[in-house]
């Protein structure tokens, strides 16, 4: 009696010891999750990039909001005191981040910590501007590179191929994970990239029309296309003159063009314009500069982009 007694006690106790010592466990894990998100992104496709390599979205947060216009982003108080606790801040580091330098000085966030995508790849540099039309240009002569370095998947592929590297070096018990899912990110982009080149051999060499701003100029190279549009670069203009439209009107008639290209988020007047006088139909080529929330909720990721933009292409291509 005496003995069943005790062996009960120290049961019980057991049992209690491994109680506590899983509610302190419990504990921790609930204290080590982190408060803000481990990896910032300026922007969609950093934050597409950081997802496909990590394969998981729940540490890493995009400061645009989804559907907003990537040029006239600036960054809140609370974005910068985000970027401060991140284990890395994902920028592009073109004209539309002008701003993060001087955060990154000012805050003395290390290099170490953070990953500027124009690092890693060939830039070009920006197509000028008519400079007689464009007085209020900054008159400083530095060199402006084109900054829309994600419109080609194989620039895509080689900054998905660094960044991979990256959150290896800070994270290496993912390392696995981490190869793992590039590597099967990346053999979506190559096939994608194999598909346009595909389309461009086949298709027609009939030039792009695009009745828009133009950031495609990474991917126009890539793939040897040739293009006309009414605003270079991410112009902000938005009325083309009526040189310019009658120009591209002109273009689509001569080349007997059947689609007149827009971009993703902005307004279809001017493609309506040359549609309505070409008879030519309309069509989008994203170029993923951000993602509207229906989408972001829905996950739609750059390749899924990308592969809407080939059938985009082999129909103006046709
Ligand atoms: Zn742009």
């Amino acid at each position: 009696m005496k003995y069943h007694s005790r062996k009960i006690f120290y049961l019980i106790i057991s049992l209690l010891a491994i109680i506590c010592f899983s509610l302190l466990i419990m504990l921790n894990i609930a204290n080590e999750k982190p408060k803000s998100s481990k990896i910032i992104t300026t922007s969609f496709v950093g934050y597409d990039f950081a997802r496909a390599v990590t394969g998981d979205a729940s540490n890493i947060s995009m400061l645009l909001s989804p559907g907003a216009e990537l040029h006239d982003y600036e960054p809140t108080p609370e974005d910068i005191i985000n970027i401060k606790k991140a284990d890395l801040f994902i920028y592009n580091g073109g004209e539309s981040d002008e701003w993060v330098e001087k955060i990154l000085k000012d805050n003395e966030i290390p290099e170490s910590k953070t990953f500027r995508m124009m690092g890693y790849v060939d830039l070009r540099l920006e197509d000028d501007l008519d400079d007689d039309d464009h007085e209020d240009h900054d008159t400083d002569d530095e060199p402006e590179y084109d900054e829309h370095i994600w419109t080609s998947p194989v620039n895509a592929i080689k900054i998905i191929e660094n960044l991979k590297n990256k959150l290896t070096e800070l994270y290496p018990e993912h390392a696995k994970s981490y190869s793992e899912h590039s590597k099967s990110y990346i053999s979506r982009l190559k096939t994608i990239d194999e598909k346009i080149r595909e389309i461009v051999a086949n298709g027609s060499d009939k030039p792009l029309v695009f009745a828009d701003r133009f950031p495609f100029q990474y991917f126009v190279d890539e793939y040897g296309l040739t293009y006309f549009a009414a605003f270079p670069g991410c112009s902000e203009e938005t009325e083309a003159s009526s040189k310019v439209i009658a120009f591209l009107i002109d273009k689509v008639k001569q080349e007997s063009l059947e689609v007149v290209l827009k971009i993703e988020l902005t307004s279809d007047k001017l493609a309506q314009t040359i549609a309505e006088e070409t008879g030519a139909k309309i069509l989008e080529l994203n170029s993923a500069h951000n993602i509207s929330k229906a989408d972001f909720d829905n996950g739609v990721t750059y390749a899924d982009i990308m592969e809407n933009n080939l059938e985009v292409i082999k129909e103006a291509l046709k």
